[in-house]
């Protein structure tokens, strides 16, 4: 494959000797857990997205789970409240509400961004809707200041799962600083990726804060003292010192991904395909970049045949998936359209030069 979809060893080139020096470091210090690394990543990651504070996780899925279980121990949600989803979301984001009994209510996203519309999630909350899960998928920020304004008011979490969008912002305002609570992902193939598994949760509420760190400690909330039946989801050390190199870099990271994605929205012009929608008064972190193609599968053929890799984010939407028969009943006909038209092109560490290439591949699918 001449353009592979992704290739992690491309991304590290650029600060393999500092992460090298970063892992002998945490080796030779003896201390791999639950150390400096570790809270200074937490306070780093704090300043770059605005909040007070961070509890650095073993993954998004946990620092999901643990928002939930953060505000079910606080009182503030309880076994058959509601959250509300858009229904095209990746399914980690729902997953641990499901898991912790919440009723998951799916709605079909905004046309445009592909995310959930908060106009739309506020349209539809009911009175046993407690919370609303705001996914800023494939990088594109989702917010509405409103609509956010009147879901506080009727005592609604609003919760960010920012896994594919750190370092995106809305009008000034970074995307995981937006909402009460969100989850960071760091898995290996997100914007900022850790070598091995990690997370966050971030938040400026000190309450659910001490709640999510005492949780992700088996409940501790001091040493042998146990105040919640806890998990063990914690950052180790190594990651932590990878993370705070891959922190530095990410201004460069979204740059690299702008100028590529700029390359693409100018030159891809074909009648049976359409590029993402630019977003006003926000930066987009391009985690994906998103065509959508009546023909997607015949495309997808065509580029794997030219020698560009690609992807689906997702072919099958959670309310679709085996796990959730029966569960997640009601008809999505835009998730349903987004499942069967979206495509996925190579925008990691892509140089111009190769968007460039790429638009052109793109450009000579043989018309309809
Ligand atoms: C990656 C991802 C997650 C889960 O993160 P992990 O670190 O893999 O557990 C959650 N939500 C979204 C939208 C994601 O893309």
């Amino acid at each position: 494959m001449k353009y592979p979809f992704q290739q992690l060893q491309r991304t590290h080139a650029a600060c393999i000797d500092e992460l090298k020096r970063a892992a002998a470091e945490v080796i030779e210090s003896g201390w791999y857990l639950r150390g400096s690394q570790t809270s200074a990543f937490e306070e780093e990651l704090s300043a770059a997205l605005g909040v007070s504070e961070s509890v650095a996780t073993g993954n998004g899925l946990d620092a999901l789970r643990l928002i939930l279980r953060g505000y079910i121990e606080l009182g503030r949600l309880k076994e058959g409240d509601e959250l509300i989803a858009a229904a095209n979301t990746y399914i980690a984001t729902i997953l641990p509400a499901s898991e912790l009994g919440l009723k998951v209510r799916l709605i079909d996203p905004d046309e445009q961004t592909m995310c959930l519309n908060l106009r739309d999630a506020a349209h539809a909350a009911s009175g046993k809707t407690r919370v609303v899960a705001v996914t800023h998928l494939y990088g594109n920020p989702s917010w509405d200041e409103d609509a956010a304004a009147e879901l506080r008011q009727r005592g609604i979490i609003i919760m960010e799962d920012n896994a594919q969008a750190i370092g995106a912002s809305w009008h000034g305002q970074m995307t995981g600083s937006l909402g009460d609570a969100s989850a960071q992902s760091f898995y290996p193939s997100k914007n900022i990726g850790a070598l091995g598994d990690a997370g966050a949760v971030c938040s400026s509420d000190s309450q659910l804060i001490a709640a999510v760190r005492s949780l992700h400690n088996y409940g501790s909330d001091r040493q042998y003292h146990f105040k919640y039946l806890g998990y063990n989801s914690r950052m180790d050390e190594m990651q932590a010192a990878f993370l705070r190199i891959k922190l530095r870099r990410l201004g460069e990271v979204t740059a690299m991904r702008n100028r590529a994605a700029a390359v693409y929205n100018a030159s891809i012009s074909h009648p049976d395909i359409q590029t993402p929608a630019t977003l006003d008064g926000c930066t987009q972190v391009w985690h994906q970049y998103i065509l959508r193609s009546p023909r997607r599968n015949e495309l997808m053929e065509y580029l794997r045949g030219n020698g560009v890799g690609t992807m689906i984010h997702y072919p099958i939407p959670p309310h679709r998936q085996p796990c959730y028969e029966g569960a997640l009943e009601g008809s999505y006909p835009l998730t349903d359209r987004l499942a069967a038209e979206v495509l996925s092109i190579p925008i990691a560490d892509i140089p111009e030069r190769e968007a460039s290439e790429i638009s052109d591949i793109i450009n000579s699918f043989p018309k309809n």
